[in-house]
């Protein structure tokens, strides 16, 4: 059997996607439906199991869509509440939220959830403080970590690979990366619509052949081309709304050329292997390009 990719979604609305506050979510047109029946289709005709990183939000609106992704197989876990930055809340309002989250989809799926990832990747050296907020919470890994510095999130020359962040005994899976022209670029979201498709196809097959599990990430308002278009920044913008007509059939392609799981099944995987190295938080704040 080939090796076994991470295929994971941010389960979000479009708003939610556009850094539009808290605040601001009443009233806005709901979308959700649209991106996840695109998806589930995807999903259900390669017969992949993905994880879902799911507001505690949407949790709490759509407890059914959860069950029925949870009955379904699929693995639920949390993308916080509100879907702030980690690096732009108190430590105190980072725990409620993540305990929060947890008790919501807990209750609503049914499954213990152990996984985490924050809204826009956004633990970096200034929120590292999380992770030991996330294993007090009875979290058992997290997705958040960019090696890719971007001007929201990253951490520049943080490990590519899982790993076992030491103090804190908590798994960390970071975004995976490509190279191009010496610059590192994300596998996955924005990325994914934007640059060609077979660059990414190239990455799954070096990273097959290299035994390397790759961590592959998208919303559901990326399978809905024809959601509202709002005012905003340029680099928000483009990598927000570029090429989301391409986004179906690229991934139906991805999901045919490569084998998909849980990010839990793909960590169990590399434990089970002992292909896990291990950091200190120290070495994590340190780390450069
Ligand atoms: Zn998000």
């Amino acid at each position: 059997m080939s090796l076994l990719h991470p295929f994971s979604i941010d389960l979000e609305d479009w708003y939610q996607g556009i850094e539009s506050p808290f605040s601001a979510w009443a009233g806005k047109e709901e979308r959700l439906h649209q991106g996840m029946d695109k998806l589930i289709a995807l999903l259900d005709a390669s017969q992949t199991k993905c994880t879902f990183f799911v507001l505690g939000w949407i949790g709490e609106k759509h407890p059914q869509l959860i069950r029925r992704l949870a009955d379904a197989g699929h693995e639920i876990a949390s993308h916080g509440y509100s879907h702030e930055k980690v690096y732009d809340l108190s430590p105190q309002k980072f725990r409620e939220e993540s305990m929060l989250t947890k008790t919501i989809l807990e209750d609503c799926s049914g499954q213990q959830v152990v996984g985490h990832r924050a809204p826009f990747f956004s633990i970096t050296e200034k929120s590292l403080w999380a992770l030991e907020i996330l294993k007090e919470c009875g979290y058992t890994y997290d997705c958040s970590i960019s090696p890719v510095k971007t001007w929201r999130y990253g951490i520049a020359g943080c490990p590519e690979e899982i790993f076992r962040i030491k103090e804190i005994d908590l798994l960390e899976f970071p975004v995976s990366t490509f190279s191009l022209l010496h610059k590192k670029l994300g596998i996955g979201g924005a990325y994914f619509r934007i640059f060609p498709y077979w660059f990414f196809k190239k990455a799954f097959q070096r990273n097959t052949a290299a035994n390397r599990p790759t961590m592959f990430y998208a919303h559901p308002w990326e399978y809905d081309p024809a959601h509202p278009r709002v005012e905003m920044e340029f680099k928000a913008k483009l990598t927000h709304y570029h090429n989301l007509k391409g986004m179906y059939a690229r991934t139906e392609k991805l999901l045919h050329e490569f084998s998909f799981g849980t990010v839990a099944s793909v960590l169990a995987q590399a434990e089970a292997a002992k292909k896990i190295s291990t950091y200190s938080l120290h070495e994590l704040s340190s780390t450069q390009a």
